[in-house]
This record gives structure tokens, sequence and C-alpha cells, in this order.
């Protein structure tokens, strides 16, 4: 199991925010912004390089669970920025498809 995997099943113990039936939503233990969360789906996909014309509908759901959430932690009105890393150059580290959803601050652009 992935250590998402065991978050969704509460083998490890996270700030949850909401969840669907395809879908989770918890605080990232190290957060980069006043409020960073992630969005998981249940069933691993390891990156978005994997994804299928399958997870359409998962994919989908992700992203109204992303907007949901960042509602419920008030940040609709002030905007909010929705990341995906993909792979070693892309910057991720938990090989488990996952939104990252930051608000609170400004967010710079380009990303460093
Ligand atoms: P990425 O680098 O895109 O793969 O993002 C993985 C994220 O998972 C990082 O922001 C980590 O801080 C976060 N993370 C790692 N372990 C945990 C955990 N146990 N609970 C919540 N977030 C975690």
């Amino acid at each position: 199991m992935t250590l998402f995997e065991k978050i969704a099943a509460r083998e490890i113990p996270a700030d949850i925010l909401a969840e669907g039936t395809d879908w989770i939503a918890f605080r990232d233990i190290a957060p980069q912004a006043p409020v960073h969360f992630l969005v998981v789906p249940k069933r691993c996909i390891p990156r978005v390089g994997e994804i299928g014309a399958h997870d359409t509908q998962l994919l989908g759901n992700l992203l109204v669970a992303a907007a949901s959430t960042a509602r419920q932690e008030g940040l609709a009105v002030d905007g909010y920025r929705i990341v995906i890393n993909n792979g070693p150059n892309g910057g991720e580290t938990v090989p488990h498809l996952h939104l990252h959803v930051l608000g609170g601050r400004p967010m710079n652009w380009p990303p460093g």
C-alpha cells in the first residue's frame, strides 16, 4: 500500500478535511502555504503521466473535490493554486497521484 492508501484506510493518521467515494482530502504534513491540503484518489494511480481514458470520471471528481474543499477552507474569494507534480523533475515524492491545493497567500509565477 502507498502512504496515501494507508491514510485513506486510517492506518496512518492525517487531518482529513473531506472524503468522497473515490477520493480523500487531508492537510499536507509540511504546509507550504497557510492552507495546504492534498486531494488523493483512493485507488492508486502512481502519477498523472499514467492516467488513461478510463480515469476520466475519477479525475473530474478530484477537481470537483479540490474546489469544494477549497470553498470549505475559505479560499474561494481570494483564490488558490492547484498543483500536480509528475515524476522526478516535477518534484513528485509520493508515487500516488495527488493534487496540492495551496491558498491563504499570493502565489508566485513561474514556480521555482
Ligand atoms: P509531492 O512532492 O508532490 O509528491 O507531494 C507529496 C506531499 O505529501 C508533500 O507535500 C508532503 O509534505 C506530503 N506528505 C508526506 N507525508 C504526509 C503525511 N503523512 N500526511 C500528509 N501529507 C504528507
